[in-house]
């Protein structure tokens, strides 16, 4: 059962690192995976014979709250007297497909919707959710990188401004507080983790945290140098909402299954190991292609998806100040 478990979280990281290949600056994997076609089937012919697969599905957190799955970054939805907010919005193409369901969960419109971060398979929908009234709010960075062309150094391929559709209208620098269907929402900015502008968000009365990709549960994590990024920075983030957590908090990850604190304290152990093995061959001299060749990830193999041991290695690398 672990190891269908296991597979099957594999097959979703790949399936989100594919998605986010073709419409993002993130980075192209070793291997590109191929599966995602199948995994998130384009609609088929809507007969008896050949029903449609959703895309999007939602899970229920209790209290109006839900997490919506499917391709792309995890959606979290708070709905109540005030509307709905939501963290997140995947891509463009599932915009309808998006709105659609969250309008099975409540009837009120979608007021707010907070990027966690600039990447496209969290803010590819933005312009959708704009033209259904939604505000779209982020950190200042997320904002300033989406109207800027940037070179990609870590895949060699230049990354294009983003459409002004798509860029955040209301942005702080700092931390925000919105009163909304009676909790108390804080969007936190943490500094130069997954990118410079990431935001995780607290439900401090429900209970509940999205982390953005400053978590991808149960896979390698994804440190966007390019975009001001760095290991230290994501370990930082995990342990701010490991402190903001207790035992029945519910933690959404930027991609991967709903988790708990436990499953956080597991990850930032691991992050810590690997910014301290890479670290110390650093420190001794090797090289980053010695390094690499070490394999001193041997034992987080299982644990490969989207990001190789090697591309990790290299961010990490970087983080610590190496160049290329
Ligand atoms: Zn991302």
């Amino acid at each position: 059962m672990k190891h269908l478990l296991l597979a099957s979280t594999l097959l979703l990281a790949a399936c989100s690192g594919a998605e986010t290949v073709a419409e993002t600056s993130e980075p192209k994997a070793a291997s590109e995976p191929t599966a995602a076609n199948q995994a998130a089937p384009k609609a088929a012919p809507n007969t008896a014979e050949a029903p449609v697969k959703p895309n999007i599905t939602s899970q229920d957190l209790g209290g109006g709250f839900y997490m919506l799955l499917g391709p792309g970054g995890n959606i979290g939805v708070s709905t109540g007297a005030d509307g709905v907010y939501m963290i997140d919005d995947k891509f463009a193409r599932f915009g309808q497909e998006i709105i659609d369901v969250v309008a099975t969960l409540s009837d009120k419109p979608i007021t707010y919707v907070l990027n966690t971060h600039h990447h496209g398979d969290h803010s590819g929908a933005n312009a959708e959710m704009k033209a259904v009234g939604a505000t779209v709010v982020a950190h200042d960075n997320v904002r300033s990188r989406m109207g800027k062309t940037y070179m990609n150094q870590a895949f060699g391929r230049q990354q294009d401004a983003r459409d002004a559709s798509l860029w955040p209208t209301l942005t702080f620098s700092d931390e925000m507080t919105l009163w909304f269907n009676g909790d108390e929402v804080r969007a936190i900015h943490v500094p130069a983790g997954h990118t410079d502008g990431d935001t995780i968000v607290h439900f401090v009365e429900a209970n509940i945290i999205h982390l953005g990709d400053n978590f991808f549960r149960g896979m390698l994590p994804f440190i966007d140098v390019d975009s001001g990024g760095a290991i230290q920075g994501m370990i930082n983030a995990q342990q701010i909402a490991y402190d903001l957590s207790d035992a029945n908090t519910q933690i959404i990850p930027g991609h991967g299954a709903l988790a708990t604190k436990a499953d956080l304290g597991e990850s930032i152990k691991r992050l810590q190991a690997i910014h301290d093995r890479v670290k110390a061959r650093m420190d001794a001299g090797e090289s980053l292609e010695a390094i690499i060749a070490a394999d001193p990830l041997a034992d987080m193999t299982e644990l490969e998806g989207f990001m190789k041991k090697p591309n990790v290695i290299t961010a990490t690398w970087r983080s610590l100040g190496g160049e290329f």
